[in-house]
């Protein structure tokens, strides 16, 4: 069992969360309104993929943007998430009709306001997921993968 902590203050940031495998696929989802968690609650997974800006031409299609980010960004379960509250620059909140987070990190540390986490839950994404940004948190407990 692992509780991530703010790296900048040591708030804890997450209730306690169990390793699992990254989900290969997204949960289904028509396109209207908030797509479902990948997660189920409880559990945390760390994303093989690189996440979030900058984002760069993909090599076999130079016309597709592809994520040239950190690598290894840690995915929770929205209902697992604490003491974090939207960026204040707005620039980070940008969406449809929720947030996209493709401009970094839009959620902070409460208590200290460290960038800590982005949170995609617009109509369009392919889940509602958070991710702690990997050089942001600390993890109280075992952990393996990238
Ligand atoms: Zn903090």
């Amino acid at each position: 069992m692992t509780v991530f902590t703010c790296g900048s203050c040591g708030t804890a940031v997450t209730s306690d969360v169990t390793q699992v495998p990254f989900p290969e696929r997204a949960p289904e989802h028509d396109g209207e309104g908030e797509a479902p968690p990948r997660l189920a609650p409880g559990t945390f997974a760390r994303d093989p993929d690189p996440f979030g800006p900058p984002f760069v031409p993909a090599a076999d299609n130079p016309r597709v943007l592809v994520s040239a980010g950190p690598v290894g960004a840690i995915l929770v379960h929205p209902g697992d998430v604490r003491e974090l509250r939207l960026h204040p620059d707005r620039r980070r909140l940008n969406g449809c009709c929720r947030l996209d987070g493709c401009d970094g990190p839009n959620l902070v540390c409460a208590a200290c306001g460290a960038e800590v986490a982005t949170e995609q839950s617009d109509c369009w994404v392919s889940g509602h997921d958070i991710r702690l940004e990997p050089a942001a948190v600390a993890g109280s407990g075992p952990m393996t993968g990238a």
